[in-house]
């Protein structure tokens, strides 16, 4: 693979599962955040797949979530790997309400003292034609 030199903000090509699609077409449309919830037991699921990790059912339907959750996990990287992330920038472990867990970035302020447990809500953040579910503290 080439290297480029190539330093504007856009969004490296995502590599798409079979169940993905829907997910970022969802975002894009509803700038809002949606789930595979399944048509049997309800549970919701993430990252998107082919059956329910509860009991195993292929029903489902795409389902608005609230977009609030807790940070359960964070880092700071000191370490730049893309021209979109400047050093230092942090990624967040964020457990949705509705219970499935997401990697993301917190925007805005940053808490003071530990990040665990603080309440957070989705924002949609465009990144050149693309929107990007990132999360901002709740005040
Ligand atoms: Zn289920």
């Amino acid at each position: 693979m080439a290297m480029t030199s190539e330093t504007s903000q856009t969004i490296p090509n995502r590599v798409l599962g079979l169940y993905d699609k829907p997910f970022w077409q969802l975002l894009a449309e509803t700038r809002a955040l949606h789930l595979q919830r399944c048509g049997s037991c309800g549970a919701f699921r993430y990252p998107p797949g082919p059956v329910c990790h509860e009991c195993l059912s292929p029903d489902y339907a795409w389902t608005a979530v609230s977009g609030g959750g807790s940070i359960m996990s964070w880092v700071i990287f000191h370490r730049q790997y893309l021209d979109l992330y400047p050093a230092p920038y942090n990624v967040v472990a964020v457990r949705l309400d509705e219970g499935p867990i997401i990697i993301s970035n917190l925007t805005g302020a940053e808490p003071e003292g530990s990040w665990i447990d603080r309440r957070v809500e989705m924002v949609p953040v465009p990144i050149g034609a693309e929107i990007l579910p990132r999360f901002a503290l709740v005040r």
